[in-house]
């Protein structure tokens, strides 16, 4: 039986969530982590019942075919999801290439759906020992470093970016995450500001 994908929302077009092509994005529902600028906090909760039926998703994107290069999974956190590799491997089959957006949380489950995937935006979140100050949730720098270590040796292409919020990293920590991301990966870090109208946690929110 092929596991279900808990979908909390979709976006039918989009030239930003996968560089140079036209896609459309699947957004999963449920996140381990808590990070305190998010301001897709709806999507946090793994049990949420919502309006998103995947298979209904999966007919509409045979209608793209031909009209979209891409399906992006993005949540959320795609890799929370026992049912995405199965999911992956249906849009592949239909021709599409597939983008997955991810913070790293599930290191196993994303090297099982690295075969079927093209494009990874991976988030990084902080210097790796400061990485709880943003996600509130212990440890999770070592299964994200430990994810992106399992990207990077894939050959998948990739890119690195980090949402900056001015109260959660200073310029002094960003320059360090850069230096640190070239030196050790060779790999540049977009730098993309956050979204502050609706931070999970109020305090950081600049209306
Ligand atoms: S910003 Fe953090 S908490 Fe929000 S969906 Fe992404 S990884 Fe999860």
């Amino acid at each position: 039986m092929i596991d279900a994908l808990n979908v909390g929302g979709f976006e039918p077009l989009t030239t930003i969530d996968y560089p140079d092509n036209l896609s459309c994005v699947v957004f999963t529902q449920g996140c381990p982590w808590r990070c305190r600028y998010c301001h897709n906090h709806d999507l946090i909760p793994t049990s949420k019942q919502t309006q998103f039926d995947w298979e209904q998703i999966v007919e509409f994107i045979k209608t793209r075919v031909g009209l979209l290069d891409a399906v992006v999974f993005s949540g959320g956190e795609p890799c929370l999801q026992k049912g995405l590799l199965g999911a992956i491997k249906r849009v592949k089959a239909l021709g599409f290439k597939v983008g997955l957006h991810t913070g790293g949380a599930y290191p196993n489950r994303l090297k099982q759906c690295l075969d079927y995937v093209d494009w990874v935006g991976f988030d990084v979140k902080h210097l790796p020992l400061n990485y709880e100050e943003v996600t509130q949730v212990p440890k999770s720098a070592d299964k994200a470093w430990m994810s992106l270590n399992i990207l990077l040796a894939s050959k998948v292409d990739y890119q690195l970016r980090i949402t900056k919020h001015p109260e959660l990293i200073s310029d002094d920590q960003l320059d360090r995450l850069k230096k640190l991301m070239k030196n050790k990966y060779d790999s540049d870090l977009i730098v993309q500001m956050c979204n502050a109208d609706n931070c999970l946690d109020d305090k950081l929110r600049i209306v």
